[in-house]
């Protein structure tokens, strides 16, 4: 572990929503992702680094302490699950629903309910909590394939606009979770680089505040 903080984020969506959180908080990149190859990004601070993960990879790192602190989305933390992070702050970013979705017409309430995702543990817990046995069926991707081809009844999966189930016939039918980009900390690095640390994450809250300040102005304007 290196004495400065290097911190995980997302690639994809997360990453781009979160740059310019993270530079409001005073970590700007010095190299440019779009074209450098470099896995460790610098960054204007010499201390700190950025590497960009695969997003089920973020809470792995961070709970190995390869990474100090990391941007994911709860999503990806409710499947990883486990102890070993402290997720102190919501950054209130790529914001999505986790949902159950299917045909219109699927009759959601049949017994050993066949549920395709790539949320298996929330997935799971979802029906046991309402003393549902389903079969789970992992997929890793295009989840909204499998109702169409009789894969499964229903899914589990996130849901922003609504444009991609619609795009294929399906419908959200049960919210399970509202999702947005966590920041994660690893325990070990808290204690020893507490100060370093906890500064980052005011500055990150305050500008996580700001934003939500100027949305609320632009919603009452
Ligand atoms: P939409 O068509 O806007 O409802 O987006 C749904 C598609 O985008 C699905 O394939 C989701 O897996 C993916 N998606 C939506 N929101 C997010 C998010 N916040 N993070 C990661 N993937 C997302």
């Amino acid at each position: 572990m290196h004495r400065g903080l290097t911190i995980a984020v997302s690639k994809g969506r997360i990453f781009k929503e979160a740059l310019p959180l993270l530079a409001e908080a005073g970590v700007v990149l010095r190299d440019d992702p779009e074209r450098s190859r470099k896995l460790i990004l610098d960054t204007g601070e010499p201390d700190v680094k950025l590497v960009i993960i695969r997003a089920t990879d973020v809470p792995t790192y961070v709970e190995y302490g390869a990474a100090d602190l990391g941007i994911a989305g709860k999503d990806v933390l409710m499947e990883h699950g486990g102890g070993g992070l402290y997720e102190p702050l919501d950054l209130g970013i790529s914001r999505c629903r986790l949902m159950v979705a299917s045909r219109p017409d699927a009759d959601l309430a049949l017994p050993r309910l066949r549920v395709a995702t790539k949320y298996v543990r929330s997935a799971r817990r979802h029906f046991a909590d309402r003393g549902q046995q389903v079969e789970l069926i992992k997929l890793y991707g295009s989840m909204e394939l499998a109702p169409l081809v009789g894969l499964a009844d229903c899914i589990v999966d996130l849901v922003d606009t609504g444009n991609t189930l619609k795009a294929n016939g399906l419908v959200p039918r049960v919210p399970i979770a509202d999702i947005s980009s966590r920041l994660v900390v690893n325990k070990a690095s808290l204690k020893i680089k507490h100060r370093r640390i906890l500064e980052f994450m005011s500055r990150l809250e305050a500008a996580v505040a700001g934003r939500a300040d100027d949305a609320r102005r632009a919603g009452t304007d």
